[in-house]
């Protein structure tokens, strides 16, 4: 299949049978609710996932919880708890959304806290190497000490610091040798929570911890890094900077994805507009699969606009493809589904096209309605619908999530105790 890179910002052959393939996708700061923008990312990979093992692939996928952050430590006291309980409480929600959703459960699922002593060998050993210096108790890396910055964003410097400033960087930082200069490890503040370490009291930076559990999980190197497009700069952008340097290898991840942003009345969906469209209020109206074929609908590169009414037209076209999966056909010869099945895999190798690919599948089943009607055999094309529309996440009439979905995010969900 072909996927584009954002590091090499070009398309690139990926063979899913190749290897194994090794997935690494930001997950969440759970500081607060999932929103529609958050599902897109996730069902994007969830999409990813399932057809690399739809082609015969392995896949073993890790997604982390930023446990540890600017906001979760900002906001647990603005609604009278502490960070842990806040993110207990924010993670299992998360989960319960994931669940209903039917996206599949990460085989890793690392907090930033379960990876302190790593985080803290990472931050030495870049020291040590030249790419990162202590200053007051704190330890940043040093943009300059790393001739390929900014090789992931393509953006000039200006630029890049602009966007770092909006994402927590404090230029003005006197600790700092540089302005863009971002920190692996910061001293403790008053009343922060702190773990020890060799440089005094403090906690991690945020772009360090993904790198510390993406070591931990799969070691120097991974076939695809994902996330949503928010965090080419700075997180992934640093974190390439920090993770071969520390490893020494010429790469980090092969391939680079990114899932564009989703707006509503008129701007990128965000908490700080205010703008958010919750998942779980979606779903007290709509049935996963009514949102799963709205979000497959949209091609995972290209930024859209969320609205009710594109949501509403979801809901008969999912109507259409559960009637299609039950219908009764006769015995007379067995409908062919070869070119359906061609076109929805080409869609899919190309880059993820799964708006092609969906509106394939949703013309495929208004044809095998029309096939049963007229009493053809269409036992094996209802068996092949029903394998593609499981790669787009959708359970048309089987009821609620899969097995595995539910056992693998209940697994996950014992660390994170919620009252
Ligand atoms: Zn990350």
């Amino acid at each position: 299949m072909k996927l584009y890179n954002t590091l090499s910002q070009q398309f690139e052959t990926f063979d899913p049978r190749a290897q194994t393939t090794r997935l690494y996708v930001c997950g969440v700061t759970p500081y607060d609710t999932t929103h529609l923008g958050h599902a897109a990312t996730y069902c994007t990979f969830d999409i990813l996932i399932r057809y690399l093992e739809y082609q015969g692939g392995k896949v073993i996928f890790t997604e982390n919880v930023t446990d540890i952050d600017d906001d979760t430590i900002r906001e647990a006291p603005k609604r009278g708890t502490n960070w842990r309980d806040l993110g207990n409480y924010w993670t299992a929600h998360f989960i319960r959304d994931m669940i209903a959703l039917n996206v599949r459960p990460p085989d890793f699922y690392p907090r930033a806290t379960d990876v302190i002593p790593e985080i803290i060998a990472f931050a030495k050993t870049l020291i040590e190497k030249g790419f990162a210096y202590e200053s007051g108790g704190s330890v940043y890396f040093h943009v300059n000490a790393y001739a390929k910055f900014g090789q992931l964003s393509h953006i000039p410097r200006d630029q890049m610091l602009a966007i770092a400033n909006e994402r927590g960087n404090f230029p003005d930082d006197p600790k700092k040798r540089d302005p863009l200069d971002f920190v692996l490890w910061q001293a403790q503040a008053p009343g922060e929570p702190a773990w020890d370490s060799p440089w005094g009291p403090g906690r991690p930076g945020w772009h360090i911890e993904c790198s510390a559990m993406n070591y931990k999980t799969f070691g120097p190197t991974i076939e695809i890094h994902g996330g949503g497009a928010d965090l080419v700069f700075p997180h992934h952008e640093c974190e390439i900077a920090q993770t071969v340097n520390f490893t020494g290898e010429s790469y980090f991840a092969k391939i680079w994805m990114h899932a564009a942003m989703v707006g509503y009345k008129g701007e990128k969906m965000s908490k700080s507009l205010g703008n958010l469209v919750m998942v779980s209020e979606l779903l007290k109206k709509y049935s996963p699969d009514h949102i799963r074929l709205y979000l497959a609908k949209h091609h995972y590169r290209a930024p859209w606009e969320f609205t009710y009414a594109d949501l509403d037209f979801s809901v008969s076209q999912c109507t259409h493809l559960t009637q299609a999966a039950q219908t009764q056909g006769g015995d007379g010869p067995a409908m062919d589904y070869a070119y359906a099945r061609e076109q929805f895999e080409n869609a899919l190798a190309d880059d993820l096209d799964s708006p092609t690919a969906a509106a394939g599948l949703c013309a495929f089943g208004e044809a095998l309605i029309e096939h049963a009607d007229a009493r053809r055999d269409v036992t094996a094309a209802q068996t092949w619908l029903r394998r593609a529309a499981n790669v787009l996440g959708l359970r048309l009439d089987a009821f609620g999530p899969e097995a595995r979905v539910r056992s693998g995010w209940e697994q996950h969900s014992l660390r994170f105790p919620s009252a």
